[in-house]
This record gives C-alpha cells, sequence and structure tokens, in this order.
C-alpha cells in the first residue's frame, strides 16, 4: 500500500489549465487548439505537468461558429474543457469567469489568437516548479502591432507608472498564477475588473519571462479603440485616486486666481472714483468657476459611476454550458478560496455535462 502512494506521490507533477477568452474567434479555434494541445502533450511526456491538466476555452457571447467548435471539441477530447457565456461580458469577465472553473495546481491564461506565443507556457511552468506564484509574461517587442497600437499602449503604462500604479511593463494578460494566487484573486468582489492590475496586488512570490509578440493568427482584433479607451479608464479609476488629487490642486489654483480677482475688484470698488463695475470682472470668475466646478463634478461623478456598480454587486458573469467537466458554483469557489466575503451568484441557465 505505501509503496503505491510513494509512487504516485513522486511521479505527482503539477496539474496544468490553460484558460482562453474567444470572442468571435471561429478563424483560429483550430490552430490554437492543436498548438496548445501539442505543447500540454509535450510538458506531459516530459513529466513536467500531470496528464489531468486541460484547455478551458470560455465563449465570450461569440456571434460566429465558435461555440459549435468548442462544443464539439470538448465533447471529443477529455482535455478540453468548452465554457459559455449567455452573452459578451468582455475579455476580462470571460477570463475571470474560465478562471472560477479552474481547480487545477497552475493555471495560465492566454488570448485566442496565440499572439503570446504558447511556448512560453514551459518556461512559466518551469518558474512556477521552483517556486515563483505568478508569472507574468511581458511583451519584449511588439513590432507584429500596429504602430498606433504600439504607442498607445506603451503610453498608457507610462501614464499609469505616474498615477502611481504599480503595472508590469508591457504585460497584459498571458501569465501563470498558482492554484493559490487565482483563489485569492477570486476572493476580490469587484465588478470592474482590470485583471493585470489586480494580480500585482495579490504579491505572492512573482517573475517575469519575456517574448516577442507574434502577429494574430487570423481574423481581426476584438480590442477596436473603444474598448482599448474604456479597459485604459478602468484601470486608471479602479487603481488610482490621482484624478480626485487633481481636483482638490485644480480647487486651489482657482481659489487663488478668485482671490486676486476679488482684491482687485475690491480695489477698484474702494480707491477709484469711476466706480463700474466691469462687465469682464463679473463675467471672467463666474465663467471660470463655473467651468473648473464643471470639470470637478465630472470626475467625482466617475467615481461615484464606480461606486454604485461596486454596491449593486452584480453577478460579472452567467454560465450558460459547461461541458467536459462539472461547473464550478460561486459556493465551491468560496470554499476552495476561503473566500470571506460571498462571491457572486451565478445563474445556470443549463448546466449539461
Ligand atoms: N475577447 C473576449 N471578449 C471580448 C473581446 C475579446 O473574450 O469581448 C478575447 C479574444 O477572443 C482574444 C482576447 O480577448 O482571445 C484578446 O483579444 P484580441 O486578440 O482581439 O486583442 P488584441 O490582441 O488585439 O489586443
Ligand atoms: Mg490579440
Amino acid at each position: 500500500m505505501e509503496s503505491v502512494v510513494d509512487s504516485a506521490a513522486a511521479s505527482s507533477a503539477p496539474s496544468l489549465a490553460v484558460v482562453v477568452p474567444c470572442y468571435n474567434e471561429e478563424a483560429v479555434i483550430a490552430e490554437t487548439t492543436a498548438e496548445l494541445l501539442a505543447v500540454l502533450a509535450e510538458l506531459e511526456s516530459e513529466g513536467r505537468i500531470s496528464a489531468l491538466s486541460k484547455i478551458y476555452f470560455v465563449d465570450d457571447g461569440s456571434r460566429d461558429a465558435t461555440w459549435p467548435m468548442l462544443e464539439t471539441l470538448a465533447r471529443k477530447n477529455e482535455r478540453i474543457v468548452a465554457v459559455a457565456l449567455s452573452r459578451n461580458r468582455g475579455h476580462q469577465n470571460a477570463l475571470y469567469a474560465g478562471l472560477s472553473q479552474t481547480c487545477e495546481d497552475m493555471v495560465v491564461s492566454i488570448d485566442a489568437d496565440l499572439q503570446d506565443g504558447p511556448e512560453n507556457i514551459a518556461v512559466m511552468v518551469d518558474a512556477y516548479r521552483t517556486g515563483f506564484e505568478v508569472v507574468y509574461g511581458v511583451r519584449e517587442e511588439r513590432e507584429s502591432d500596429t504602430r498606433f497600437k504600439r504607442m498607445t499602449a506603451e503610453g498608457y503604462y507610462r501614464l499609469m507608472q505616474l498615477l502611481g500604479v504599480d503595472l508590469v511593463f508591457n504585460h497584459a494578460d498571458f501569465r501563470l498564477m498558482s492554484r493559490r494566487a487565482v483563489d485569492t484573486l477570486l476572493q476580490y468582489p469587484e465588478t470592474n475588473l482590470f485583471l493585470r492590475g489586480m494580480v500585482r496586488e495579490l504579491g505572492f512570490r512573482s517573475t517575469s519571462v519575456a517574448y516577442a509578440r507574434r502577429p494574430r493568427l487570423a481574423g481581426e482584433s476584438k480590442y477596436p479603440l473603444r474598448r482599448m479607451l474604456s479597459l485604459a479608464w478602468k484601470g486608471v479609476t479602479a487603481f488610482s485616486i490621482a484624478p480626485l488629487r487633481a481636483i482638490t490642486v485644480l480647487g486651489l489654483v482657482s481659489g487663488g486666481l478668485a482671490l486676486g480677482l476679488i482684491a482687485w475688484v475690491l480695489s477698484v470698488k474702494l480707491f477709484s472714483n469711476s466706480v463700474v463695475p466691469g462687465w469682464a470682472s463679473i463675467m471672467v470668475p463666474v465663467l471660470f468657476i463655473g467651468s473648473v466646478q464643471l470639470l470637478c463634478l465630472g470626475v467625482i461623478g466617475e467615481y461615484l459611476g464606480k461606486i454604485y456598480e461596486e454596491v449593486k454587486r452584480r453577478p460579472r458573469f452567467h454560465l450558460r454550458e459547461v461541458v467536459g467537466a462539472e461547473p464550478v458554483l460561486a459556493a465551491d469557489v468560496e470554499s476552495r478560496g476561503a473566500s470571506i466575503r460571498s462571491l457572486n451568484t451565478q445563474v445556470y441557465d443549463n448546466v449539461s455535462d
């Protein structure tokens, strides 16, 4: 008996889950699956990951053939789990949903278009095995991205640094996390997800792996400018109170200016004979202070909006179907992660095997 247990323990390499959010990715699914399966097979044959490793595809409400393709794959291959969200909830929510379904020792998140080469997963796994709990994939060179995308992305990382937000430069959502790091992340109850910032908040021993970003396999970017701006703004408001501080500074500056104007108006009134209060001296402060107030109200409104969303604590996603694995309910996530707060309730419309 004892020897069986011993040999099982000795051969127990950590299991790996690869989470892939997919939105209208029918053009890349086949190739992505083949490439990821090959990576898993190689790692497993070398004894670096266990045979229980899996790929979790999350269909983020795609309108093309993504879901039927994923469903077929999951039914045919026991290594593949297909999860469908009830509608499109955006990359961050889809990724979060995928993470919540995993139970493996290590979890790698990767984009469906494989721009972040899956060959780096092996390096990440090795880093995990030497004791790192979070391994960040860092884009060292992004020639494959358009000039505009490169410049805006890098400018954004610099801005975030300036605002005091702790981000890994040029790291997006290609990373490996240990089971413990994932369970800890799942305890964060916020609705506005900016995962690359949240993972940084977790702490744990971390390192990074640099790689050159490849061009998209096929299809077009699912991150148009509008979505990029929305994610950027989410990052700023979720992790920085610098805009709120700026209101104070603006208030101080406009207060100083107003004081100067008041002193001038009073001196004209008291020491001048031709006391005709000027149109300009009324209009200038009125317009100036009015505009500053409006701007400030706008920024406060942004934060208020965020607080409102958080207070409502709406579920971040609803699963429609899970194929190839037991669905993980919010309650399970909690008991596993020893969560202090109650997580979102996930509603299953239709859960099949
Ligand atoms: N994605 C998603 N939901 C969305 C938009 C994108 O799940 O609403 C996924 C998409 O399928 C891909 C990943 O997010 O796996 C990154 O998207 P993309 O490669 O288009 O972004 P880019 O590399 O151009 O920034
Ligand atoms: Mg991409």
